[in-house]
This record gives C-alpha cells, structure tokens and sequence, in this order.
C-alpha cells in the first residue's frame, strides 16, 4: 500500500517547517533512547481525515556547499521527482519576491500538480494582499496561517482533489517485498545487480501503477519477491542522489514500504553514525532486519575478522540485536545466493503467529525463573499473554497493574519468548494492558 507523497517547497522561512509539523503532528518524533536515531524533519507520514499521506520538507535537505539558489534549485528537483502533488510555499509578509518567482518557473514546468500556499495570512486583513500571488503562475492562492493551524484543511482538501488516482496498489499477498537500505555509495545498485542477474526469473508486472514501474519482482523456488524501489537504487547523475539526507529519505520512504529491510553496510569503510540513523528508521517503523555487510571482498582476512566485524556489528546497533548478519560482495557474488532464503526466513517470523496456550507455558517458566517486580509492597501479577498481532509480532500482557511493569521486566519476557520462538529478524512487541 502506497500512499499520497507530498512535498513543501520555498525559499528559508516561509514556514515549511511550520506546515510540516502541523501536518505530521507528533509522528516525527523517534524513540529517543534509541541510541543512533536522530530527529529529522525531512520525511514523516501524517494523517487527515483519516487518509494517510507521506510529507517531505525539501526545506530539510540541505546542500551546504552549494549557493543559495542552486540550493532551491535542487530542492524543488527534489519534489518534482519524488512527490505525486507539491505545494509551494510563500508568504503575505514578505509579498511575492524574485526567488518566489524563479521556484514558480521551475514548478510550472512540471506536470504534477501544485498547490500555491500563502502562509502567516494571520489576520482576515492579510486576505485581501493575497492576489498578488495569481502573478506565479500556479492558480489560486491558499491563504494560510502555520502558527494559528488556519486554512491547512483547504489545502490538503485540494492536494487531495488534483492527486492522482492510481497511487494505492493493492499487494499481492503471497509476494515478500524487501528494500536495501543504506548509505550512497554501500553497494545497493550492485547488489540489485547482483541479486538480479543471472538465473533468476524477472516476473514482470502488472502494467498500469506508477509504483510497478519502480519495483522489481524476481521469483526464486516458487516464491516471488519484490525489490522496492529498483529504479531509485539503481539512478545514478544528479546531484543531490549522492546526498546522505536525500538517501536517508530514500529510505525512509522505501522502508514504509518493505516488509523486510536489508540494512547495508560497506565493510571497507566500517560503521558509520548515518548507517546507525537508517537502520534506526527500519526499527522504529518495525520492520524485518537482516544486515548485510557489502564489499566483504575488500577486507584482508584471518579467522577473526568476521567474528570482529559481528562484535562491532552488535555494540554499534544493539537496537537491532535481533537482525541476521550476512557478509556479502556484490563484485564476487559472495553468499548473495543465501539472499533469498534468508529473507523468505525473516519474512515467515515476522508474519509468525503463536498460539496462546503455547505463549502462556512460556510465561509460567518464566515467572518461575525470575518473579515478576514488586513496588512498594505490591507484586506484579501477569495473568496471561496473547499474541494480538503480526507483522511485527505484537503481544499484549495482562496484568493487576500496569504501574508495576517495569521496561526491564518486558525485556526480559520478550527475552523469553525469543528463546522459546524463532523471531530471527524480527522486532517483537509486548504492551502491558490492565486486566478489566
Ligand atoms: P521554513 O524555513 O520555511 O521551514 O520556515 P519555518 O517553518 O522555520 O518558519 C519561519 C518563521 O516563520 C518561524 O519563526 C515561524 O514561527 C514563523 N511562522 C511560520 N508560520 C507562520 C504563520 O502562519 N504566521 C506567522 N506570523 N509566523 C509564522
Ligand atoms: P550504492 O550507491 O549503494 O548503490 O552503491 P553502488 O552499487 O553504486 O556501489 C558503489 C561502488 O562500490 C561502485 O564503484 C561499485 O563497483 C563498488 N562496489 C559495490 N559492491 C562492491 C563489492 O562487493 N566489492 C567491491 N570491491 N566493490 C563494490
């Protein structure tokens, strides 16, 4: 499932950030105790009237050594690529200046649709300044206020009006759909070389999506996988694809879509502060990880290289503990044959349903081993644990309390179930609920 993109662009401080914020609302936020994980305002999925849409701020993909209007200039690329509708930004105070009008000449030559937004339009005064806008060329005006939350309903109402209709795409069920995610220059385009060159049969698509026509589906035993987003890995050129918050967006973008993400890392270079940001990305949206460390042809090897390179591996991502690690090369097509295999793996884990008599022999040994907390002289009591869930496997413990659970504990028990169950790949969950 796919949803609406959007993407806000203007000159710095127009209030796009602003817009952002309103329209994701609190969605940005990234577990913060997360070691690895930044905040970013660049890309998030926000909601209205119950539709889903994905927003990226391009105002938030800075080019720092580029002037100020190849800056904007490269933007606006960014959403005329990227978006199924965009808004352009400006605003009453400052009137309708040059650099609006050379974003809007721009942005007249796409044929996606934009939406003219005029914003710190505070006070009903302020409506009557807003025809000056009609000279940029985009149609009518949309007087808003970001600060007040003022006429942001109006304007999605008509980003939704011009979007076009074939952006949803029903999946089909059977087929695993996988992205590989990472830093420019890892080796995804390789590996996607790799994984389909030879042997392997291209399934080819149901024509008619747009998203079809980015997406590679192979088959491999009977199983059709899809790569998601093939030709935005393999897109090579323009200036800003070699960025890393182009890239972190990329992914961003193609992990909503994934079931199973492979986190790829370049062993020549070594782990790095973004490869950690990405993958923090994957977690956070909870889904299958398997990191795959590329280029393993580079390294000069003795029997503890690889057990160093895992030791790292699991200091520097211990948010992901659960994930597989592969070492590959997409030069010499080392182990990329266990790909698929491994991923229809994570998969089947990650769509794993247990039952509850089987979850709740689990719990007694484990309260067996370790008894649950007590506070202030009251004792935790777990009455059962249900799987309410897949994708990623969701468990609800009941409990007399849920102030006497204590994060350590539901480590602990979904510790447990881990021993107990093969969840390889998978983030598992456990919420505490009150017993009614
Ligand atoms: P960006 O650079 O385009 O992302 O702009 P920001 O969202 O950071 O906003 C720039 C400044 O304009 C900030 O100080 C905001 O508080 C302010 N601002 C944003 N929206 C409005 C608005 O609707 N009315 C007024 N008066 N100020 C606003
Ligand atoms: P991407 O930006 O992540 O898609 O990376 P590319 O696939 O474009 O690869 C970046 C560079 O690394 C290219 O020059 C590749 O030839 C090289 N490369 C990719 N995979 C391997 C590998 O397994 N071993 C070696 N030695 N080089 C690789």
């Amino acid at each position: 499932m796919s949803n609406l993109t959007i993407a806000i662009v203007g000159r710095p401080n127009v209030g796009k950030s602003t817009i952002f914020n309103r329209v994701v609302g609190d969605r940005i936020s990234i577990v913060q105790d997360e070691p690895g994980v930044t905040r970013d305002r660049i890309y998030a999925q926000g909601e209205w009237l119950g539709k889903q849409l994905n927003v990226i701020d391009t105002g938030g993909i800075e080019f720092n050594d580029q002037d100020f209007m190849t800056q904007i200039r490269l933007q606006a690329e960014i959403a005329m690529e990227e978006a199924d509708v965009i808004i352009m930004m400006t605003n009453v105070r400052d009137g309708v200046t040059k650099t609006d009008s050379q974003i809007a000449s721009m942005l007249r030559k796409t044929d996606k649709p934009v939406v003219l937004a005029v914003n710190k339009v505070d006070n009903p005064e302020q409506r009557a300044e807003i025809y000056d806008f009609y000279s940029l060329g985009l149609g009518d005006p949309f007087p808003i206020s970001g600060s007040h939350g003022l006429g942001i309903g109006d304007i999605l109402e008509e980003v939704f009006k011009l979007a076009p209709d074939d952006i949803s795409n029903e999946e089909d069920d059977d087929t695993i759909s996988f992205a590989l995610i990472g830093r420019p220059n890892v080796g995804k385009s390789s590996m996607v070389n790799a994984i389909l060159g030879e042997n392997r049969v291209i399934v080819s698509n149901v024509a008619g999506t747009t998203r079809d026509a980015i997406d590679t589906s192979f088959e491999e035993d009977g199983q059709v996988f899809k790569i998601i987003d093939t030709a935005g890995i393999r897109k090579r050129g323009k200036v800003y694809e070699a960025t890393e918050k182009y890239s972190v967006m990329r992914a961003m973008r193609a992990i909503e879509r994934a079931q199973v993400c492979l986190v790829v890392l370049n062993a020549e270079e070594g782990i790095r502060d973004q490869d950690k940001t990405i993958a923090g990305y994957a977690h956070e949206a909870g889904r299958g990880i398997i990191i795959v460390v590329n280029k393993w042809d580079t390294l000069e090897k003795d029997n503890h290289t690889m057990k160093k390179f895992t030791d790292d591996i699991r200091r520097e991502f211990q948010f992901i503990e659960y994930a597989p690690i592969l070492f590959v090369s997409a030069e010499t097509k080392q182990r990329l044959t266990q790909l698929p295999e491994i991923i229809a793996h994570v998969h089947g884990n990650f769509n794993r349903r247990i039952q509850s008599s089987l979850l709740n022999e689990v719990l007694v040994e484990a309260i067996r081993v370790n008894p649950a907390p007590s506070d202030k002289g009251r004792k935790l009591r777990i009455y059962y644990l249900t799987q309410v869930k897949t994708a990623p496997p969701t468990f609800v413990a009941f409990v007399n309390d849920e102030e006497l659970m204590h994060f350590s504990y539901e480590r602990f028990l979904s510790n447990q179930i881990r021993k107990s169950f093969d969840f390889l790949g998978t983030p598992i969950q456990i919420i505490t609920r009150n017993r009614k």
